[in-house]
């Protein structure tokens, strides 16, 4: 890994970068991204919203621009998906998490996000993870699903290099020959990029496994293994959603997830002499 010059861990001092976003500090709180998949309606997206936040979690997701694997699927609301997910964060507090997939898009996008996500498809836009290089933004990079940890970092040396210290790792799954789940949750990558890079990371149990039955055991895997935090989609009415049905999760089976997710957390805290991070 020595061509990371600046994505890499200095094993010695072990000092890790902690990303402040509203009054969460990524990196050092167990973080939870929750919301739709896509942004399709402001009362779809509020009552969501509303819904993650009684649950207690920190952030909310939701896609105006989707890279859709078929042309004709539904591509998002763009602009007005946008602003739609600022009055959702006018009524809730939660900083919004939303992709950006065009390196044209990223100055404009930023007035609308807390947080930019560049989605797997995009890992290796190198024109887009220059672009992103230059904000005062987070960037959660989730990991390509044919990509290698060694590639994954590489992604991220780019933005780093740019100028942008903030940026969030999300494992989201890789494509393997198993077709039960949607892709192969790599939870191994987690204490994987703790032993390599100081940068925090956070995992993707929705697109990491496509099955709802998976994400909470997912989840709590996720945390006990030393994620930085979760990003799960939620839609408030999971029969409607127009993009990742069969991954959405209700509101109350979320809210159900997170008592389990604090009492994991409450137990490791004990097990762990009040460290997360056992490096
Ligand atoms: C998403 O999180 O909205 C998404 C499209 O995920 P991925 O890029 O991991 O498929
Ligand atoms: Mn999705």
């Amino acid at each position: 890994m020595n061509t990371l010059r600046l994505a890499s861990l200095d094993v010695e001092k072990n000092k890790r970068t902690v990303i402040t976003v509203g009054n969460v500090k990524v990196g050092k709180d167990f973080m939870v991204i929750a919301g739709p998949c896509s942004v399709e309606s402001e009362e779809q997206t509020i009552t969501t919203a509303q819904r993650v936040k009684e649950a207690g979690a920190n952030m909310l997701r939701g896609g105006a621009f989707k890279p859709r694997t078929s042309p004709y699927d539904f591509q998002g609301l763009g602009l007005q998906g946008l602003k739609i997910l600022e009055k959702a964060k006018r009524e809730t507090g939660l900083p919004v998490v939303t992709e950006v997939t065009d390196p044209r898009d990223v100055s404009w996008v930023c007035e609308y996000a807390d947080v930019l996500q560049v989605g797997t498809r995009n890992m290796q836009n190198f024109s887009l993870l220059k672009e992103l290089g230059k904000v005062d933004r987070p960037v959660l990079l989730k990991r390509g699903m044919y990509s290698t940890l060694k590639e994954w970092l590489s992604c991220a040396e780019y933005i780093l290099s740019e100028g942008n210290p903030s940026v969030i790792l999300c494992e989201r799954g890789i494509r393997t020959f198993e077709t039960y789940t949607r892709n192969t949750l790599d939870l191994s990558i987690v204490p994987s990029v703790k032993e390599v890079s100081h940068l925090p990371i956070i995992v993707d149990p929705s697109h990491g496994t496509g099955r709802l039955s998976l994400i909470e055991p997912m989840s709590l895997a996720a945390m006990a293994a030393g994620a930085d935090g979760i990003m799960v989609e939620v839609h408030y009415n999971p029969c409607e959603a127009l993009c990742d049905k069969d991954q959405a999760m209700p509101p109350d089976i979320f809210a159900n997830m997170m008592q389990k997710l604090n009492a994991l957390q409450s137990y490791m805290d004990k097990i762990n002499n009040g460290r997360r991070d056992r490096n």
